[in-house]
């Protein structure tokens, strides 16, 4: 996939209306009728048609017409409908190159107006196996309809609240801009991934900042759960700064003191086997070999501005929670749907007719052929997901 900004100065209002128009018409449709894509653009039929087939031609759609006749965003798609809105606010005005594929996403080095470089993350988490990313993300909780859209742009949600969250309670992380959709801005860190780094000269020090960040962390309420090399970043002066969030959890989860324990093991195996250091307890004290139940002790647990509850952080359930019934967890909320998709610049707000999300609800009247109403996907269009690049 090639981003290039430029594109999004070549497409226009109406391309963008209709772009819009297919991602707000997959809220409940897999692939979306032309019908309603022109229903909810308001353009006239043959207008939103023109208009289809210049986003098909640059790849910002999928046409599809086995049940029948839809489009759907490519990831292409979604990431202009990203872009473009961080532009309209300022936030970023271009577009560099591409600094790091992870599994699960992109990230690529953005300018703001003022010309300094930032860093956007896009999230892919339909890029991973169905079966991945529902074990890895617990937050999925019982959904089982949802679509890869609706879980990246969670996911982006979440590394955003966290990040700054973090930030705000002076944990090395990069600082939080902004986000839309499945993309996070944040600063820039100009340092290098721990796993790149081929000799320390201080060890004792990087791995004591390491682990005591895990531990200020876990005061907070909160277990990383992909605490290692990949996700420190280490700067010429051998200071860290933590990136990739989405996953965290509360301490409170019932598999917290276990993914603790596995990010201390991922860190102290990192540093026995590649950096040749071994931590010793004489010098490091509890440091050496953290544990979370002596971290936790005597911590409130519930205290209400612990950041896993403020957070909603995975299994930050608390005894409050338990008596009234409710889940607690907070994580089947998500973002709202209104929040990133109506634009009203794209739209206008002349008041004359149904809003594109009156559009949307009222459609389901209009028959499709038959067996092809067009739900989200269920778990079984996992398999699907694969194909949205
Ligand atoms: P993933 O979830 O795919 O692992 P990461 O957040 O770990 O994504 O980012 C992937 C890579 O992108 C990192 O290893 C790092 O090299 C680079 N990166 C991410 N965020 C930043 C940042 N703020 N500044 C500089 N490089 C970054
Ligand atoms: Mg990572």
């Amino acid at each position: 996939m090639k981003l290039d900004a430029n594109m999004l100065r070549y497409l226009s209002k109406e391309d963008f209306r209709v772009l819009t128009a297919v991602e707000m018409g997959q809220k409940n449709h897999e692939m979306v009728p032309t019908q309603l894509v022109s229903a909810i653009s308001g353009l006239r039929h043959g207008g939103s048609y023109k208009v289809l087939r210049t986003l098909l031609r640059h790849k910002l759609i999928h046409h599809e017409n086995k049940k029948y006749d839809g489009y759907r965003l490519t990831t292409l798609g979604y990431d202009y409908l990203a872009l473009r809105a961080l532009c309209a606010r300022g936030v970023i005005s271009g577009v560099g190159r591409q600094i790091g594929v992870g599994k699960e996403s992109d990230v690529y080095e953005v300018v703001d107006e003022e010309g300094n470089l930032c860093v956007c993350k896009f999230h892919r988490l339909g890029r991973t196996s169905f079966r991945a990313v529902k074990t890895k993300r617990d937050y999925l909780k019982h959904r089982s309809n949802y679509s890869w859209l609706y879980l990246s742009r969670l996911a982006a949600r979440k590394e955003f609240d966290f990040m700054r969250a973090l930030g705000e309670s002076g944990l090395p992380v990069p600082e939080a801009i902004d986000h839309n959709r499945h993309c996070v801005v944040m600063s820039i860190v100009e340092a290098r991934p721990l796993s790149q780094v081929v000799r320390l000269s201080d060890p004792a020090k990087v791995y004591k900042q390491i682990m005591q960040n895990m531990v200020d962390l876990a005061k907070l309420g909160l277990v990383h759960c992909d605490f290692n090399e990949f996700n420190i970043m280490l700067s010429d002066e051998e200071d860290i700064t933590v990136i990739d969030f989405p996953q965290m959890i509360s301490v409170k989860h019932k598999n917290a003191a276990q993914l603790f324990q596995r990010d201390v093991d991922c860190v102290v195996k990192f540093f026995t086997r590649k950096v040749k250091y071994s931590p010793d307890e004489d010098v490091l004290g509890d440091l050496a070999y953290p544990d979370l139940d002596d971290i936790v002790e005597g911590m409130d647990l519930d205290d209400p501005s612990s950041l896993d509850r403020v957070l909603k952080a995975s299994g930050f359930k608390s005894r409050m929670h338990e008596k009234d019934g409710s889940d607690g967890d907070g994580s089947s909320e998500g973002p709202s749907d209104a929040e990133d998709s109506e634009d009203d610049s794209l739209f206008g707000s002349d008041g004359e007719g149904p809003s594109p999300k009156e559009v949307l609800e009222s459609f389901d009247g209009i028959k499709l052929r038959e067996g092809a109403d067009g739900d989200e996907p269920s778990s079984s269009g996992a398999d699907e997901a694969g194909d949205l690049d």
